[in-house]
């Protein structure tokens, strides 16, 4: 019985191989089509400052429209675009309709940033500076107003070439954020060599706010944390009131989350009451 159990289970698993095998070569072909026929696009999540109250930046999340309308979540695809290498076209691609999005934004007079995710491939990319400061240069925006989110796991592996990395990215005027702070494995020791300007506290940490203790202290520890650096300090996923209160309790102005928009498409922003940040 157990040998017999032992054969299904495999053929089971290996089934189950295949149909993982074959879903990533399908997303895969599909993520070439999408590419060739540009069926990306890119929501825009608001940054609030509390403590005036104002909309300050965006976040760039990507979404990939089917051609059959559905729009698929970056959890479905990038994995796939990360494990093939396709990240890289798809990220210079981000990289420059985020620019192109900043130079609208700033031509209307808001003093608005925007934050881009990059991915480890992207990340470990020797030509990411270049493509960068080209893509700066094609759209004249000010690269004060831009923002590259990294994870702690990139940092991890090889640090001196993380560091080299990032000091290459600060010397075009960007600055420098850590995502899911929290969630990975980087010591304060570590922190303390990365130049960057920012910690993004992962939003596992603010769900359970204000019913968690743990988390509660965890957060506030981050915030004091961060302070201590000199690192600007924002916290993800804020989805109520309280969760708000706690944060600016705490001395965390900058948020992000449901409670204040969902990612929108940019048609739809001129339809938040935020008053947003303007030049001079
Ligand atoms: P992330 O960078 O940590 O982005 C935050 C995610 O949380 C976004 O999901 C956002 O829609 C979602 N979110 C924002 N506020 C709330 C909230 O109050 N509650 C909850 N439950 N969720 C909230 P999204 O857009 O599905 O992106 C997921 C992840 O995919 C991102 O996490 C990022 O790691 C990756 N990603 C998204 N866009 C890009 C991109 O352009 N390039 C790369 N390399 N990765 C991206
Ligand atoms: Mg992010
Ligand atoms: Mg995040
Ligand atoms: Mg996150």
């Amino acid at each position: 019985e157990a040998k017999a159990r032992g054969k299904n289970t495999y053929r089971f698993f290996s089934q189950d191989l295949n149909d993982a095998a074959n879903e990533r070569l399908l997303i895969e072909s599909q993520l070439r089509e999408a590419i060739r026929d540009q069926q990306f696009l890119l929501y825009y999540q608001p940054k609030i400052d509390l403590s005036d109250e104002t909309l300050i930046g965006y976040e760039a999340l990507i979404r990939w429209l089917r051609p059959d309308n559905t729009l698929v979540p970056p959890n479905r695809f990038i994995h796939v675009a990360e494990s093939t290498g396709l990240i890289v076209p798809i990220g210079e691609w981000i990289i420059l309709e985020a620019c192109r999005f900043l130079a609208r934004q700033h031509s209307r007079g808001y003093a608005v940033s925007v934050s881009i995710n990059l991915s480890v491939r992207q990340f470990n990319d020797e030509q990411l500076t270049a493509t960068i400061e080209r893509i700066i240069q094609r759209t004249g925006v000010d690269p004060a107003y831009l923002v590259f989110e990294i994870t702690e796991s990139m940092l991890m592996g090889d640090t001196d070439a993380a560091i080299k990395q990032l000091n290459q990215l600060k010397r075009l005027g960007v600055s420098l954020s850590i995502d899911d702070f929290g969630t990975g494995y980087s010591s304060l020791n570590y922190l303390k060599r990365f130049p960057v300007d920012e910690l993004k506290i992962d939003r596992s940490f603010v769900k359970d706010i204000p019913e968690d203790q743990n988390d509660m202290d965890i957060v506030a520890a981050i915030i004091a944390m961060a302070q201590k650096m000199q690192l600007r300090v924002v916290a993800e996923g804020v989805e109520s009131e309280a969760q708000a209160e706690f944060l600016k309790q705490n001395a965390c102005y900058l948020v992000q989350g449901y409670y204040f928009s969902m990612p929108l498409a940019e048609q739809e922003l001129s339809h938040l009451t935020f008053s947003i940040k303007t030049q001079g």
